[in-house]
């Protein structure tokens, strides 16, 4: 399997970050549940990007900071603020959503290499499989 591109090329382009060529996104907001490429599976567990709302959160917060400064230290009235501030992360939601989960399965692939999707498959099935033999 060719690793042509960097992690950060592949990071900034969306791509797995195993193989560093499938597509994370098949859309702006509608993610690929498991790499095309190499079979990475995305979702590992149920509320596995939960981590990715930290990330979410910071980015929102990292481009509103220096808006929102101009705005208090402008003397703008406080509610134009919070209301521009409001429209402006409603406007940024798909792409903060996009963003956070694409960093957010990078930093977690750094520490834990994301399991092949049919792998896991394959583990879940063994688990039960002494539950079966029991009853
Ligand atoms: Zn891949």
């Amino acid at each position: 399997m060719p690793r042509a591109r960097s992690a950060t090329a592949a990071l900034l382009r969306g791509r797995c970050p195993r193989c560093r060529e499938g597509r994370i996104f098949a859309s702006l907001v509608r993610m690929a549940p498991a790499c095309a490429v190499c079979g990475a599976d995305f979702e590992r567990e149920q509320g596995y990007f939960l981590g990715a709302m930290y990330f979410s959160y910071g980015f929102g917060v990292a481009l509103l900071a220096a808006p929102v400064a101009v705005l208090i230290f402008a003397d703008v009235d406080m509610r134009v603020t919070v209301g521009a501030s409001a429209l402006f992360l409603l406007v940024a939601a798909p792409w903060l959503f996009r963003w956070s989960r694409i960093v957010w399965l990078h930093f977690d692939h750094r520490f834990d290499p994301l399991p092949d999707r049919a792998a896991r498959k394959l583990t879940a099935e063994d688990a039960r499989e002494p539950a079966r033999t029991r009853t």
